[in-house]
């Protein structure tokens, strides 16, 4: 996982073609309504310009389905992107083509051009060799800042590499791979892991993957209810994958017979509904009524998960705890984001990953304290796998 980064390459003078993540939210009127992915790739953009480089930027936005859909324009992004560098940034009218190849010449050093939408093109998302070396011919350098689709071999990620070259990691990517790589290759113990949300179906690979590196994990979200079931317990009405239960139970056995201390909640707070308004009630996991259902880990499980979580050197965490976008069955969630934050304030290493996981901490306040979250959903989610992503095998080692 040693890629070359920005800091490697010389900028002066050459074109730098950069994929970034600027698949920004935009309502009705096509207005930004957060503007945080184009913030978070300043530092990169800023480096690049300020050490002389002429800057050619490319992005997906939304789901185009491989033709141009005036609506899903990068331009509202060119602007805003022109605001928080104070220069004008040229706004290309594709991404591939003769007028754009004049425009990508024309620039001079320390300017800046944002192709438009890759995904006007088909080619893009199909990887395409022909297109990847169409882009690639843009830039005399490459930089990869979008870690969010570096799970994805697109021809803007991946294809791309084949045909310019150096081929490097941007500093958001380089951060991604620091703290999320270096917690599952070198982990300083204790190394403790945090399993949560909606389905057991969707992190069997994570789970598995976390099992040969950590010294505990910690089991919440839906999920803990298909273990349950598998270990005879009635659920109620909470969540059950009943096609998972034998896998559920090969993973328990997995745990016992590897000496993985595998935890599993003892409280859970149960509700008569999926609803704010719903009558809950705190009760032990071995005695769920019957037309209940678990929508949160329970005061005892938070002290408990707490205490684990103040002891590690290492956290990652993936999954929220119970559903935290009600208010009744946020506070698992919110405890184990305050716990991590704590654990981080006496020296610990604390990651999450995940899209739903990342808002619960953003939403609880808590964001400085963590030492790094990632930008990906889908993307630290395999990379917790143990898969390679090929936007990141791609770069130069
Ligand atoms: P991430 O995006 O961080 O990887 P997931 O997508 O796997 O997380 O899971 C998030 C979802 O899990 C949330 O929408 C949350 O409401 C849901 N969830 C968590 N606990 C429960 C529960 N006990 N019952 C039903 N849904 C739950
Ligand atoms: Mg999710």
């Amino acid at each position: 996982m040693h890629k070359k980064t920005l800091s490697d390459i010389t900028c002066k003078g050459n074109r730098v073609l950069m994929r970034v993540d600027f698949n920004v939210p935009l309502d009705d009127q096509g207005n930004i309504t957060n503007d945080k992915r184009i913030v978070e790739a300043l530092p990169s953009i800023r480096k690049i310009v300020e050490s002389g480089g002429r800057l050619i930027l490319m992005s997906h936005l939304g789901r185009p389905k491989g033709k141009p859909v005036a609506e899903l324009s990068l331009a509202p992004v060119a602007k805003r992107l022109s605001e928080l560098l104070d220069t004008q940034v040229v706004m290309a009218e594709d991404c591939i083509g003769t007028g754009v190849m004049q425009q990508a010449l024309a620039l001079q050093d320390g300017e800046v051009m944002l192709l438009e939408n890759l995904r006007f093109h088909p080619e893009e998302e199909k990887n395409d060799p022909e297109f990847a070396k169409e882009l690639a011919s843009l830039g005399e350098a490459y930089v990869n800042d979008a870690f969010g689709t570096a799970h994805r071999a697109h021809a803007s990620t991946e294809g791309i590499c084949h045909f310019v070259q150096p081929s490097v990691a941007g500093f958001l990517i380089e951060k991604e791979l620091k703290y999320l790589g270096r917690a599952l290759q070198n982990p300083e113990r204790p190394f403790v892991a945090i399993l949560g949300g909606a389905k057991i179906s969707g992190k069997i690979d994570v789970l598995e993957n976390l099992f040969g590196k950590v010294d505990a994990v910690l089991v919440g979200g839906a999920m803990i209810f298909t273990f349950f079931r598998a270990m005879g317990y009635d659920t109620g009405k909470s969540l059950v994958e009943e096609d998972k239960l034998e896998l559920a139970s090969r993973l328990l056995k997995k745990a016992e017979d590897n000496n993985i201390r595998l935890l599993l909640p003892t409280d859970v707070v149960a509700a008569t509904e999926f609803s704010a308004e719903a009558e809950t009630r705190t009760v032990d996991v071995a005695s769920i009524p019957g037309d209940m259902m678990g929508l949160d880990i329970g005061p005892k499980t938070i002290d408990l998960y707490s205490r684990e979580i103040l002891q590690a050197k290492t956290v990652v965490w993936n999954g929220p705890m119970g559903v935290f976008e009600l208010e009744p069955f946020a506070k698992g969630t919110i405890a184990i984001a305050r716990a991590l934050a704590d654990a981080t304030a006496k020296g610990a290493i604390s990651v999450v990953g995940g899209g739903d996981s990342a808002a619960a901490v953003m939403q609880a306040g808590l964001a400085s304290g963590i030492t790094h979250i990632s930008t990906g959903g889908g993307a630290s989610l395999e990379f917790l796998e143990g898969k390679k992503l090929p936007g990141i095998s791609a770069l130069n080692d």
